[in-house]
């Protein structure tokens, strides 16, 4: 990897945090941690972290509505956002996609292959 990338992680379920920031933390990523909405809304404006990655089924401000207030804000607008979407959601990808996700990870992935899907998703995105 040429640079240290950040990574924001909006998810309430902790067990997903946890692993998360294990293994991106081994893969050389420096990562960010949010339970809701917004709280990572107030992350991504004051870090600006290279991608976001957002959990949809958050309680309160759903994933969608999150991704909404992202992508209207000059601050956080050009960064990517990665949906993290179960199986049975994936009819709905499309309208995360059409709100401005790049991307979107089905769950459960695989926590240890995280970090290199990141990467090959950045750096087709990101020009390094
Ligand atoms: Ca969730």
């Amino acid at each position: 990897m040429n640079r240290r990338f950040s990574v924001l992680l909006i998810e309430d379920e902790e067990h997903i945090r946890t692993i998360v920031e294990y293994n991106l933390g081994l893969d050389g990523f420096e990562v960010y941690l949010a339970e809701d909405g917004p709280t990572g809304l107030n992350i991504a404006t004051t870090k600006e972290p290279d991608v976001i990655l957002l959990d949809w089924m958050l309680p309160g401000m759903d994933g969608l509505k999150v991704l909404e207030k992202l992508k209207a804000d000059q601050r956080t607008k050009s960064i990517p956002v990665f949906m993290l979407t179960a199986k049975r959601m994936m009819n709905d990808v499309g309208k995360a996609l059409y709100a401005g996700a790049d991307d979107y990870i089905v769950k459960p992935f695989e926590a240890e292959e995280l970090g290199e899907v990141l990467r090959h998703k950045l750096e087709s995105i990101v020009k390094i």
